[in-house]
């Protein structure tokens, strides 16, 4: 018995929708035919040496990258472990949700973004208001794919964090990110760029913070002229090719955010 095995059993019971390795293997095989199938098509050797890191993950030699479900899946039970027994005997946390709009970028971009910019961003910014108490949580994007207006089409990242319960520290932290130039990013459309909500199940919530999928959420403008989106969906196999690379380049603590933790 390993030490995560805890966990595992934990979520067996629990939450019986938390993918299993068997699970994990078959969406990293998609994974690899559709690197396999870009690549072909486009000439991207990237995509094929990454198809190929995928293929040599196996039991006792993880590749260890964030483009791999099978690892990405280890880190989330990981990850639960190590911050359990905290988050239960802390009720007194909220999980909270913060949206960039405002740092939003085409698809052409991808590859180049910088999200460690956008890390000490936030940082700094929890910093000036003087949170107390270890904040933890994962990055993650959408990609908003305008289905009329392809060349509209965005990635949007975001945070989920959990975080002290302090109201007037939240309040702060709420006035910062509904500032207009975040709020009103999207023509026509009003944003959220923030939410939070009650820690009532603490196992659900923290692995909520580390799925490790992107997705798509699809765009239109409705007969009305009102921008809409639809329920999120799979990424379509170029897009989901290219940020698989993306991810493949970002390590685990980049994706991971940490403030106020001893190491
Ligand atoms: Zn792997």
């Amino acid at each position: 018995m390993n030490s995560l095995s805890r966990v595992v059993n934990m979520l067996l019971k629990e939450m019986p929708a938390f993918e299993t390795l068997k699970q994990a293997d078959v969406e990293n095989r998609t994974r690899i035919t559709i690197l396999r199938r870009f690549a072909k098509k486009l000439d991207k050797p990237d995509c094929l040496v990454l198809a190929d890191r995928l293929e040599s993950c196996v039991k006792g030699h993880p590749c260890g990258s964030m483009a791999c479900f099978r690892c990405s899946r280890q880190r989330r039970l990981r990850l639960t472990n190590k911050w359990l027994d905290f988050f239960q005997t802390h009720p007194d946390y909220v999980m909270v949700t913060l949206v960039f709009y405002d740092e939003m970028f085409p698809n052409r971009h991808l590859l180049g973004w910088d999200l460690n910019r956008l890390k000490q961003r936030l940082r700094k910014q929890l910093e000036r208001i003087g949170f107390e108490g270890p904040i933890v949580g994962g990055f993650e994007m959408d990609y908003h794919r305008h289905t009329q207006k392809p060349d509209k089409s965005e990635w949007m990242p975001h945070f989920h964090l959990l975080i002290l319960n302090d109201p007037v520290r939240l309040k702060q932290l709420r006035a910062y990110m509904l500032r207009g130039k975040n709020l009103y990013k999207r023509k026509g459309k009003k944003n959220r760029p923030m939410h939070n909500g009650r820690l009532f199940d603490v196992l659900r919530a923290f692995t909520y913070c580390f799925k490790g999928i992107w997705w798509e959420i699809p765009q239109f403008v409705n007969a009305a002229g009102k921008p809409k989106s639809r329920k999120k969906c799979r990424l379509t196999d170029n897009v989901l090719a290219k940020s698989l690379v993306k991810l493949d380049r970002l390590t685990d603590s980049q994706l991971t955010f940490t403030m106020n933790v001893q190491k």
